[in-house]
C-alpha cells in the first residue's frame, strides 16, 4: 500500500502503532485467573511469537535510520550512539541490535533495490515468529567461523539448515549442531589450527584482590580440557571437599620429585610465556593424577577421560570426538591421547547396544554404564544438556514394578531428571522407542500434557548434535522441494506439507 491509497504512511504507521498498544492494554489488563494451564503455556508462546516477529520490525528501523544517514543529520557520532540517545538502551544492546540488523535485515543500494539478505533463511525465521534474537545469534556465530574456502553455495546451504533446526530446537542445540556443521565443512578440524591452539592456549592467575581471592582466566587446548572435565565431575560434587564440614571427604594428589639441576637446565631453554607454562603444568599434573589412580571410581567407573567416537571416524581420523563429560576435542587429539592410553577409555558408538545381564543384578556393571556412555552420551531426557559424567544408570521401566536390569532398559538420566519420571509430580514416562520408530532403540521421554497436550514421545537431540542436522536438512531439502512443485504446477497451490518428510 502506498500514499496514493488515501491514507498517508505515517496515518497508517500511527494506526498499527495504536492497535499495538491497544492489544497490549488489553493483555496487560486482562484477567488470566480465568484461563486453563494447558491456555496459559500456548499464551505464552504466542505473546513470545509476536515479541519475536516484532524483532524484525526493529531491523526495518534501524536499516532505514542508518539508510537516511539519520545519525548524522540528528548530530550523533554513530548509528549506536544514536539508539543509545533515542531508547536509553546499553551501549551493548545497541551494538547487539546493530550487528543483527546487519545480517538479518534488507539493506539497499544506493539505486533503491533490495540487496541480498545476510542470512535470508533466519531473517525469514524470525519474520515468522519461529526463532528469537538468540537463536539468530547462534547461526550467525556459526556462519561466521566456517573457513573462507568454503564455497558460498555451501554456506549459504549451511545457514537453510540452522535456521531451518532453529524453528524447532534452543539456540544451545543451533550451537551444539553448529559445531557439528563445522567440523562437516572442515573435516581436519584445522577450524582453529594447530599452530592457533598451540599460541592461545594458557592460564592467568591474577593479583589477589582485596578478599585475598585470585582471578584466573585464560584458554585450554581441547586435550587440556578433556583432562580436567572428569576430575571437576568428581571432586566438586556436592558434599566433597567441603572446607564449612569438617566431614567432608577431601582428596589429594601427590607431586612428583623434582631434580633441581635437570629443571635449572631446562629453564635456560625455555622460551614459553608464562601462561603458557601454567598451561603445560596444569595438563601435566592432570595427567599424572589421572593415570595415578588416586581419584578412584566415580560412579561406578575408574575417574577418567572418557572419549566416544565412531567407527568412521576412527578409520579416517577425522571430525571430532566428544567425551563423557560433554566436551568436544579432534580426533586427532582424542587418538594421540588414546596412544598414552592410562588415562583414557575410547570408545566406539554403535547403535546397537550388546550386553544383556537380565535380572541377575540389581546395579548396572561398569560395562554398561559404559556402553550406555557409548550410546546415550547424556541425560537422556529431551532438552537436558547434563553430560554423561553428571548421570546415573536408571531403569527405563521401574525395576520394583518388574523392570530389568537389560542394557536394552536401562538409560542415563540426570538426578533432576530421573525425579521427573515414574511416580512423581513431574509426571514424565519412559519407555524404549519401538523397533520401527526413527530412533529405535533409543528411550523416549513422553511429557506431561502441560507441556505437550499430545504427550508425544520423544528423544533427547541434544548430545546427539548429528540427528538435529539431519533432520533439519532433510526439512530443508523438503521445503526445496515443495517451492519446485509449487512453481511447476502454477496457478495450482502446492502439495501440503504433509509426507515432505518423507522426501530424503
Ligand atoms: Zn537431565
Amino acid at each position: 500500500m502506498s500514499a496514493n491509497d488515501g491514507i498517508g504512511v505515517s496515518e497508517q504507521v500511527h494506526g498499527y502503532l495504536s492497535a499495538l498498544a491497544t492489544a497490549i492494554d488489553g493483555l496487560t489488563e486482562c484477567d488470566l485467573t480465568g484461563l486453563q494451564d494447558s491456555e496459559l503455556t500456548s499464551v505464552m508462546q504466542q505473546v513470545e511469537k509476536s515479541l519475536r516477529r516484532a524483532d524484525a520490525v526493529g531491523h526495518r528501523l534501524i536499516v532505514e535510520t542508518a539508510e537516511r544517514s539519520l545519525p548524522g543529520k540528528l548530530g550523533h557520532k554513530t548509528l549506536n550512539k544514536l539508539l543509545i540517545g533515542v531508547l536509553r538502551i546499553s551501549a551493548a544492546d545497541a551494538s547487539a541490535r546493530i550487528t543483527a540488523a546487519k545480517s538479518l535485515g534488507t539493506w539497499h543500494a544506493l539505486s533503491g533495490q533490495p540487496l541480498p539478505v545476510d542470512l535470508p533463511e533466519t531473517a525469514t525465521a524470525q519474520r515468522d515468529g519461529d526463532i528469537g534474537a538468540d537463536h539468530a545469534r547462534a547461526i550467525r556465530e556459526v556462519i561466521r567461523k566456517i573457513p573462507h574456502t568454503v564455497s558460498s553455495s555451501d554456506v549459504a546451504v549451511a545457514e537453510e539448515i540452522l535456521a531451518e533446526l532453529a524453528r524447532s530446537a534452543t539456540p544451545e542445540d543451533v550451537e551444539k549442531a553448529g559445531h557439528e556443521l563445522l567440523a562437516h565443512l572442515n573435516p581436519d578440524g584445522n577450524l582453529t589450527d594447530d599452530k592457533d591452539r598451540k599460541r592461545l592456549r594458557g592460564i592467568r592467575l591474577g593479583r589477589q584482590d582485596q578478599n585475598l581471592t585470585t582471578p584466573i582466566s585464560g584458554h585450554l587446548d581441547p586435550e587440556a580440557r578433556a583432562l580436567l572435565d572428569p576430575i571437576l565431575a568428581k571432586w566438586a560434587r556436592p558434599g566433597m571437599n567441603n572446607p564449612d564440614d569438617p566431614e567432608s571427604p577431601t582428596g589429594a594428589a601427590e607431586h612428583p620429585a623434582v631434580d633441581r639441576d635437570k629443571l635449572a637446565a631446562a629453564a635456560g631453554l625455555d622460551t614459553r610465556t608464562a601462561a603458557q607454562r601454567n598451561h603445560d603444568a596444569v595438563k601435566e599434573a592432570l595427567r599424572a593424577l589421572l593415570a595415578s589412580g588416586v581419584l578412584g571410581s566415580h560412579r561406578g567407573l575408574p575417574a577418567t577421560t572418557i572419549i566416544t567416537m565412531t567407527l568412521d571416524q576412527l578409520e579416517h581420523a577425522t571430525g571430532v570426538a566428544t567425551t563423557a563429560s560433554g566436551g568436544t576435542l579432534p580426533i586427532r587429539d582424542a587418538l594421540k591421547m588414546a596412544e598414552r592410553s592410562h588415562p583414557v577409555l575410547v570408545l566406539f558408538d554403535h547403535n546397537g547396544r550388546p550386553l544383556h545381564l537380565g535380572r541377575s543384578k540389581r546395579l548396572a556393571t561398569a560395562d554398561q554404564r559404559l556402553a550406555l556412555i557409548a550410546a546415550d552420551r547424556g541425560c537422556t531426557r529431551p532438552g537436558c544438556d547434563a553430560p554423561a559424567t553428571m548421570t546415573a544408570v536408571h531403569h527405563v521401566h521401574d525395576w520394583s514394578k518388574g523392570g530389568a536390569t537389560d542394557i536394552g532398559a536401562l538409560t542415563l538420566g540426570c538426578d533432576g531428571c530421573h525425579a521427573l519420571i515414574h511416580d512423581g509430580p513431574g509426571d514424565w514416562k519412559t519407555r524404549t522407542a519401538p523397533k520401527d520408530s526413527e530412533y529405535a532403540g533409543r528411550t523416549q521421554w513422553i511429557p506431561p500434557p502441560h507441556i505437550d497436550p499430545e504427550r508425544k514421545p520423544r528423544v533427547n537431540h541434544r548430545h546427539h548434535p548429528k540427528e538435529l542436522l539431519e533432520r533439519a536438512r532433510r526439512k530443508a531439502n523438503a521445503h526445496k522441494y515443495a517451492d519446485t512443485v509449487s512453481r511447476r504446477e502454477q496457478p495450482q497451490r502446492p502439495t501440503g506439507s504433509d509426507g515432505m518428510d518423507e522426501i530424503p
